[in-house]
């Protein structure tokens, strides 16, 4: 047999992460990495954080499952506190980001439908976007890469330009549901959309009853150092999607909206067996423990700020590699002028730092939110280091 026991779809690298320690993961050989990937933007408060591990622990000894056909006190709670510190009126918990895009996909349907207007079902969607691997979500975007070989892929998608609010609006037309957009593209090459556009959707939106579709999945949860990136735009979604950081590592996810978006859902239109149980709601009530706490949101903008200096001083000494610096808070990436794979490869071989690549040749810097002053120091250290003895040429 020559197929792998793990399905071979990942080109999986020579690090075998067994032990994690706050900003740092061990190999498998107890070599150390500093740790700036996160898991992708997952593991908000680092390895090992003891207020998430005692919560996961304590709950799983306590009720770790139960089906949604029971009520949930865990869940509720959760959604009111998500509710209280967001646009939200209600959310739906899911176990993946895909699945929180595929609810709010969804969710913005069955709005119109429940308004009947049931041939609005297109979501306008952007140009290197990304959002999740499963049908749906690889039909909502127009990279190549993600749907070769899965056609015939779902209809109701349109994609345009990312951060043209003339190309949004031209596409709007009486079948439009309304927009499905990453305010700060992610594995796009960490693009931020731009004030003018996030207002002009939202005003589209407005104007035509459609609904701005957030996906924060990536941006979520206090990574660019609001709880949720909309924040940063002066407007508020109608339905945003959230993932990742937002179980600290457990898997988790939530699709949040308000009355009037989720009009449509009501009881047996959607659900899920495992979503939103007891041992899911400990760990984002842990993470949230965390982010909530008062001076948290400042340290990761203070963080964002110090970081993101210390890369744009960097950068001009190593001007055959690096072009330039992008991003908001800790999601932050460096554009190269070179392939980002074969840099990232190298910083992790030879210098022990963890980043990840993304489209459009971009280094993604994505630490824990818990770092301090001494790992960026380090940090940069080490990318400076890999700068300086980077050949492209050679490198794998
Ligand atoms: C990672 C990601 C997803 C998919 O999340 P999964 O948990 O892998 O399903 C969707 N949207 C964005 C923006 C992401 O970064």
């Amino acid at each position: 047999m020559a197929i792998t026991p793990l399905m071979p779809v990942y080109p999986r690298c020579g690090v075998r992460p067994v032990r994690g320690e706050g900003v740092y993961l061990i190999g498998e050989r107890g070599e150390r990495y500093l740790d700036f990937a996160s898991g992708i933007a997952v593991n908000l408060l680092g390895h090992g954080h003891p207020h998430l591990t005692k919560a996961i622990a304590d709950q799983a000894a306590t009720l770790m499952h139960v089906s949604n056909l029971y009520g949930s006190p865990q869940g509720e709670a959760l959604a009111q506190r998500l509710v209280d510190n967001s646009f939200a009126d209600t959310v739906f918990f899911t176990n993946s980001g895909a699945e929180a895009v595929e609810c709010a996909i969804k969710t913005a349907r069955r709005y119109h439908f429940a308004g009947g207007d049931t041939h609005k079902t297109t979501l306008i969607t952007f140009k290197n976007a990304f959002h999740g691997r499963t049908i749906g979500t690889i039909s909502a975007t127009d990279q190549e890469k993600l749907r070769s070989g899965f056609e015939p892929l779902l209809p109701g998608f349109k994609v345009v330009e990312f951060d043209n609010l003339e190309a949004a609006k031209a596409a709007v037309d009486d079948s439009t549901a309304g927009f499905l957009v990453e305010p700060v593209q992610g594995e796009g090459g960490i693009r931020p959309a731009s004030q003018a556009f996030m207002q002009g959707l939202r005003r589209i939106c407005d104007e035509r009853d459609l609904m701005l579709v957030l996906d924060e999945v990536q941006c979520g949860v206090a990574r660019t150092g609001t709880l949720y990136a909309y924040e940063h735009y002066g407007i508020e979604p109608d339905i945003l999607a959230s993932a990742k950081g937002i179980g600290g590592g457990f898997p988790m996810g939530a699709c949040l909206a308000t009355e009037k978006a989720a009009r449509g859902m009501v009881i047996g239109t959607h659900g899920s067996t495992y979503g939103g149980n007891p041992l899911a709601m400990a760990a984002g009530q842990a993470v949230l423990d965390v982010v909530l706490e008062p001076g948290f949101l400042e340290h990761v903008q203070q963080m964002g700020d110090r970081l993101r200096q210390a890369l744009e001083q960097m950068i001009p000494n190593h001007d055959h590699l690096f072009d330039s610096v992008r991003g908001l808070g800790l999601m932050l990436g460096i554009k190269l002028k070179s392939d980002s794979r074969a840099f990232v490869a190298h910083l992790r071989d030879q210098h022990g730092l963890l980043t990840v690549a993304a489209g459009d040749n971009v280094v993604r810097i994505l630490p824990p939110l818990v770092i301090d002053e001494s790992h960026i120091a380090e940090c940069i250290e080490k990318l400076s280091a890999g700068a300086r003895d980077y050949a492209p040429a050679q490198a794998a």
